[in-house]
């Protein structure tokens, strides 16, 4: 047996629970995997405490993410003592997930941990960092590059937040923090942020179809009026990777930033990324993200302590990444 941090429903209730688990019970698939370390993402809140949103299926392990050893493979590519990571994919949501023990996942989900992050540092970044080099990756391919004019992450204490800012930083951007807490001004710039934006600047209507021209580009995990504000912000052939919902999901907008400024608006899905780019992110992230940084944002936590984790998040009180040793 191992441990698992487990969704039930029992009526029409939905609980959490720590349970020794048989591994007989573990989903189909190619790769056993023994995990070291799981994360904590926004969606892992959602999962761990809004019934039916993330979570239809119980009973479920959730965590998005998970980070380990392969322990039997019937797969040719996958081999036994790998180090490797899995996110996305539907693990945590429609397939056991990364907060136990052991995991048996599809072997096309696997990827192969790079070089230079040990597995710890891999679930600092996790679904989190992933996404935000997926952001940063679409600014390039749209010509978004270094140089006078800045670029703006909001929601930048959080966990895609702190990876944006220090990437871009360490890429060379000029980076602009835009968030909701004072407190951490100082941590923000440590990561590497020029500037600080109190987060209600973009998330106030205008009244205007287009205000002045700010951006080079923009990573937007807020969405709403913050992803409105940034679409009448954005320069001239600007572009806003937007990859998130924390402080809404809708978006009210008009074309003048499409149509008079050529501005792009980037979707970025973590989940379905396809295996290709999904490796090629991994190998930017071992070269591009400041391993001092990364150890700066993250705490660890054990598997039980992840759920109040999971509670925090959703209340935007998560500064950074958080890491799930689900051995402690
Ligand atoms: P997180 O650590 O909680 O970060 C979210 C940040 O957003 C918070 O730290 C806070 O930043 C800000 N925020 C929270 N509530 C807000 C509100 N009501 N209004 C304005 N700002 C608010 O979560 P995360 O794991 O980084 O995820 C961030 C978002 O990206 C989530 O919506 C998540 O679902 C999404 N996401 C999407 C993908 C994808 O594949 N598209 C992948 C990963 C994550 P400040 O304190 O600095 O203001």
């Amino acid at each position: 047996t191992f441990r698992a941090l487990v969704l039930e429903q029992e009526g029409g209730e939905v609980r959490c629970a720590l349970r020794e688990v048989e591994r007989s019970a573990l989903p189909e698939g190619e790769v056993l995997i023994k995990v070291a370390y799981s994360s904590v993402n926004y969606k892992d809140g959602l999962a761990l405490h809004v019934p039916g949103r993330i979570v239809r299926r119980y009973p479920m392990v959730p965590g998005i993410d998970l980070a380990g050893v392969v322990e039997e493979s019937t797969a040719p590519d996958v081999r036994p003592g790998d180090p490797v990571i899995v996110t996305g994919w539907g693990i945590g949501e429609r397939h056991w997930g990364g907060y136990a023990q052991y995991a048996r996942v599809k072997a096309e989900w696997v990827v192969p941990l790079p070089q230079g992050l040990d597995l710890k540092q891999a679930m600092a970044i996790g679904t989190a960092g992933f996404t935000a080099m997926l952001c940063v990756m679409a600014l390039e391919e749209h010509g978004v590059v270094p140089g006078e004019r800045e670029v703006v992450v909001t929601g930048a204490a959080g966990g895609v937040g702190s990876i944006a800012v220090a990437l871009l930083a360490q890429l060379g951007y000029r980076v602009v923090a835009s968030t909701g807490r004072p407190e951490l001004h100082d941590y923000l710039r440590f990561l590497g942020a020029q500037r600080i934006l109190d987060r209600r600047v973009l998330a106030t209507p205008s009244g205007k179809a287009l205000d002045s021209e700010q951006w080079a580009g923009a990573v937007d995990t807020v969405g709403g009026e913050t992803l409105a504000g940034l679409l009448r912000s954005v320069a001239y052939g600007g572009s806003v990777a937007a990859c998130g919902l924390a402080g809404g999901s809708e978006l009210t907008t008009t074309v003048f930033p499409f149509i008079l400024r050529g501005v792009n608006l980037l979707g970025i899905d973590s989940v379905y990324c396809p295996r290709e780019r999904r490796e090629q992110a991994w190998q930017r992230l071992a070269r591009d993200l400041p391993l001092d940084k990364l150890e700066a944002m993250t705490h660890v936590v054990s598997l039980e302590e992840a759920v109040a984790v999971g509670r925090d998040i959703l209340q935007g009180k998560v500064r950074g990444r958080v890491v799930v040793d689900v051995n402690a």
